[in-house]
């Protein structure tokens, strides 16, 4: 199954990315984590992203789409994979679909998990507590979610006139969110 979760910072897709690849035995591919990586690496790519995370926009499409190209092309991607992260703007869903096509695969579901702004904010907020993301202070998370408004959310109108779109409620418990992702996947591609 080839899946994609889209969210805004805080809905808590990388706890169902990791539930969900683990029911559904396909790797997550989450950009966020690999350019993390590639900070923690010193590396090249991860020194140039780094100022961008850190002001909570996003780095240029050409270096992420790159990066989600040589994943997807590693053999445990082959029968299937979930995408957390990417797309995240509407260049980057036109690479995605072009990238699927030259192998003769589409998108099976996208999808959407929506949470209030002010509970984002709030989850935002009390991660920055717990753990050491380069982007979590208050401003930049409002920013975050400013980006994500603006570029990343007019994905979901695109996924849906695709017909592919199932946008699921993400307040609540990761387990009750967990359930009805997994309800509204298998009433949407009968998984
Ligand atoms: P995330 O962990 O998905 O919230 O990503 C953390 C940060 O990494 C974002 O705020 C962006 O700066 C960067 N990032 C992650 N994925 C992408 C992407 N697909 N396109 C551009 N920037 C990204």
């Amino acid at each position: 199954m080839r899946l994609v979760l889209v969210g805004p910072p805080g809905a808590g897709k990388g706890t169902q990315a990791a539930l969900l690849t683990r029911r559904l035995g396909i790797p997550a591919v989450s950009t966020g984590d690999v350019l993390e990586g590639e900070i923690a690496a010193g590396s090249e790519l991860g020194t140039a992203a780094r100022g961008v995370m850190q002001r909570g926009e996003l780095v240029p499409d050409d270096v992420v789409e790159r990066m989600v190209a040589a994943r997807l092309g590693r053999p445990d991607a082959a029968a299937g994979f979930l995408l957390d992260g990417f797309p995240r703007d509407c260049a980057q869903a036109e690479a995605l679909d072009t990238m699927l096509a030259a192998a003769g695969r589409r998108l099976d579901a996208v999808v959407s998990l929506t949470v209030p702004d002010a509970q984002v904010l709030e989850r935002i907020r009390r991660r920055a507590a717990e753990q050491d993301r380069v982007d979590d202070d208050e401003a930049t998370a409002r920013h975050r979610l400013q980006v994500f408004t603006e570029q990343t959310a007019p994905l979901v109108a695109r996924y849906r006139r695709q017909g592919v779109l199932v946008q699921v409620d993400g307040t609540g418990s990761v387990d009750e969110v967990a359930e009805r992702v997994v309800a509204a996947l298998d009433a949407k591609v009968g998984r």
